[in-house]
């Protein structure tokens, strides 16, 4: 068996010892005779799967108690309709921060249920920095401000310092790329969710982390699959909930928290994970990352040579050694490498290496 180092977007890497016990536990799960995937989700047994994820992940997050946990499908993209669904709800108002692709489509879905603003946007540089915000342009009575944290496509993501101070109005956050991979302090949000192919496990699941005062006042035409209420009065079970992808993050969970010792290590673990890539696209004469540097994310980094020819011997090459998915999002060209929480500081070592030998047999 060999196992690339695979940089994609998502879905990505998942860390190894999580697929080996996966392994192990799919014919017989725990001595149940079956395998995950073909469990009742009203069994006692996999009632147990459920809550010791929400269980770990309130743990390892530290989720204060008046927050709900769900466990949702639709992606990430279908939080786009069921934010204004459930939360547009007073003035009909709602104020957005233009960072990249995913955030601009939940303002233009955000858009046809009420009056949405763009109080600030980075599309005049193809969203390369995270904008300066001027709390004089937010909506007052707005009914929530949402920001993307972290710019899967584009490579920048906000600080704790560039957060906005929203008053009371609620800060939403789509942390689909950057959860778990750092602490963050979830009380100054209303709301944060994240689809979890990037970094909680594989596609299919949605988690959705909310100030329990926040549900319970959707419109009344919101299709029952998309209330918060719904689900939170079922406990994520009003339906069939995706019950491996379940599972799946729970394993990843009990990694961060068993292997990796919690989010704080995690943290550092990433910023040396990026570090070694920052520092090296700072000093080649080659490659330049393309964004600004208090913009940096730790989790995507996109960069290029400046010639598309040798972009693409680059990808092409790249690819051949091992290091898979490092072609850039069509709209920034060049290359993109995901270095998210399952991705080894051997396999940015790695990439390092190869960038190095691929300039100097290039110059
Ligand atoms: C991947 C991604 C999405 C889209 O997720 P889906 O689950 O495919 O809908 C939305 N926002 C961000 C920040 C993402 O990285």
């Amino acid at each position: 068996m060999s196992r690339v180092y695979n940089f994609s977007a998502g879905p990505s890497m998942l860390p190894e010892s999580v697929l080996r016990k996966a392994a192990d536990e799919m014919l017989d799960y725990q001595g149940s005779g079956q395998s995950v995937m073909e469990m009742s989700h009203r069994s006692k047994t996999y009632q147990a799967i459920i809550d010791g994820c929400e269980a770990l992940l309130r743990e390892v997050m530290q989720i204060p108690d008046n927050y709900k946990v769900l466990f949702l499908q639709g992606g990430a993209s279908s939080q786009f309709a069921m934010i204004p669904l459930n939360l547009m709800n007073g003035s009909g108002k709602a104020d957005y921060v233009i960072t990249g692709q995913w955030a601009k489509k939940a303002f233009q879905e955000g858009s046809r249920y009420g009056e949405c603003k763009a109080v600030a946007s980075s599309a005049d540089k193809t969203f390369s920095y995270i904008p300066a915000l001027d709390p004089s342009t937010f909506t007052k009575d707005a009914d929530y401000f949402y920001i993307c944290m972290n710019n899967t496509i584009y490579g920048t993501c906000y600080s704790e310092a560039q957060l906005p101070d929203t008053g009371s109005v609620p800060l939403i956050a789509d942390i689909s790329s950057c959860i778990l991979s750092a602490p963050l302090d979830v009380s100054k949000f209303g709301m944060v969710y994240a689809g979890a192919q990037k970094n909680m496990g594989p596609a299919g699941l949605t988690v959705v982390i909310i100030r329990e005062d926040l549900i319970g006042h959707a419109r009344d035409i919101t299709p029952t699959m998309f209330n918060y209420q719904i689900h939170a009065d079922n406990g994520s079970m009003y339906n069939t909930p995706p019950t491996y992808a379940i599972y799946i993050c729970k394993l990843v969970l009990e990694w961060i928290r068993d292997e990796i010792g919690g989010l704080e290590n995690m943290k550092k673990r990433n910023e040396e994970k990026a570090k070694l890539l920052y520092d090296f696209l700072d000093s080649s004469e080659m490659f330049q990352g393309t964004v600004e540097k208090g913009s940096r994310s730790l989790m995507n980094v996109p960069f290029v040579t400046g010639n598309e020819e040798l972009d693409a011997k680059f990808v092409k090459e790249s690819s051949a050694a091992g290091l898979i998915n490092l072609k850039g999002h069509r709209t920034v060209g060049g290359m993109r490498a995901s270095i998210y929480n399952a991705m080894p500081i051997e396999g940015v070592k790695a990439l390092v290496e190869f960038m190095k030998k691929f300039e100097a047999e290039n110059k």
